[in-house]
């Protein structure tokens, strides 16, 4: 079989088999639903709610605050149409970022159809939102902020702790999409101070279609589905049960390794680019140099097609993303790059690397004999002329 290196984990994640095998009993003798009084439904609901408490412990909070969704894309819609029709009487102004993922930004833009004003925060050139900006453009009308823990294209972190303080002098209600750096880097609701909170399970080594939103207690916001009791009465649906006990497993695992995770992650992400630096002219890296996730490498490469290099490295066996993978076919420099304000002739050819702590010492030093080799060449073609 060809070799495979997958750096493609902000994507989506390989599944841990300790995850298969807590969540598969689940998919088959243990069927039951968790709404119904008999054993069979008294196993899965217990399965359920032991799931919760681990999410919950993790986020440093109850339960009770937990919502299971299908994903990181259900929990932003959730928290952002939740929120703001619940209080729509009150103010129609919400505040995000020109960097979140589409999911939050197509939820914003559907929330200006519906009458909703939108101010989305530029950021600097290393991705970061500044708390100044937000304290100026919260208006008596505002009613939700909405801003991403850690980006998923450049991975820089921001500092939720203190955008939230702003909110809550405010009296304006915090979410933050955690997807990416929730199993990467502490995300404790109470230290973050946060109201909302999104989580996904597959970018965490647990399955697909699986995630959580935390709402603090006492914060009231609008049913996302309805049809039944499930999940407080705010999420009506049959619990995808086998899911909910991978996200559980994934997010227990989560927690025992994350600090070996980080110091090995670190480790090859250092060697990666400094064995970078030191092979290929004109590279620049995206994102914060310090304040990022552990894994995520945006590298772009000066006139290059960042296309061209992801296609070359799958032919290699490298798995990366170009910009992220929902823009993915687009030749466009992504949302993010063109909000930090990259130059065009590194953002056109930037590349993702995104690590996971399976990735070894051998994997990247293959990446680090293929990879100028491939820019050499394409660099090549560029300057050569045609005829
Ligand atoms: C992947 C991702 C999402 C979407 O999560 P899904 O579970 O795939 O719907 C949302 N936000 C960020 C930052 C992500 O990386």
């Amino acid at each position: 079989m060809k070799k495979s290196i997958y750096l493609d984990h902000n994507s989506t994640t390989p599944l841990r088999p300790e995850v298969l095998e807590a969540a598969f009993p689940y998919l088959r003798e243990l069927y039951g639903n968790a709404s119904s009084i008999h054993e069979k439904g008294r196993e899965a609901r217990e399965a359920v709610e032991k799931a919760r408490e681990t999410v919950a412990s993790f986020l440093g909070t109850k339960p009770n605050t937990i919502l299971f969704t299908s994903g990181g894309t259900e929990a932003n819609n959730f928290a952002i149409k939740g929120i703001g029709f619940r209080n729509k009487t009150k103010g129609n102004h919400i505040i995000s970022t020109r960097i979140e993922h589409p999911c939050v930004l197509d939820t914003c833009k559907f929330m200006e159809s519906q009458g909703f004003e939108v101010t989305l925060l530029p950021v600097d050139r290393e991705g970061r939102i500044s708390v100044e900006d937000l304290k100026h453009a919260i208006t008596d009308r505002t009613i939700l902020v909405s801003i991403m823990h850690a980006n998923n294209e450049v991975g820089t972190i921001q500092p939720i702790a203190e955008l939230a303080k702003v909110a809550k002098e405010r009296g304006v209600y915090f979410h933050t999409d955690a997807v990416q750096s929730f199993g990467k880097i502490p995300v404790d609701v109470e230290d973050l101070g946060v109201d909302l909170l999104s989580v996904s399970a597959h970018k965490l080594y647990g399955p697909k279609g699986v995630g959580c939103l935390y709402v603090r207690k006492d914060v009231r916001i609008l049913p996302h589905q309805h049809g039944g009791h499930h999940e407080r009465g705010l999420r009506a649906g049959t619990e995808n049960v086998a899911g909910i006990v991978g996200l559980g497993k994934a997010v227990s695992l989560a927690r025992q390794e994350m600090e070996k995770r980080t110091q090995h992650l670190r480790a090859l992400q250092e060697k990666f680019y400094e064995g970078i630096l030191k092979r290929i002219d004109d590279v620049l890296l995206n994102g914060h140099p310090t304040e990022r996730i552990p894994g995520t490498v945006n590298l772009g490469f000066k006139d290059v097609e960042g296309e061209s290099m992801a296609i070359n490295l799958d032919l290699k066996g490298i798995c990366v993303s170009t910009g992220s993978a929902c823009t993915a076919g687009s030749l466009e420099p992504s949302h993010v790059l063109v909000a930090m304000g990259v130059p065009q002739e590194y953002a056109r050819g930037t590349v993702r690397f995104s690590l996971g702590h399976e990735n070894t010492q051998e994997e990247m030093d293959y990446c680090l004999t293929e990879i100028p080799k491939i820019v050499k060449r394409l660099r090549e073609m560029v300057t050569k002329p045609s005829h």
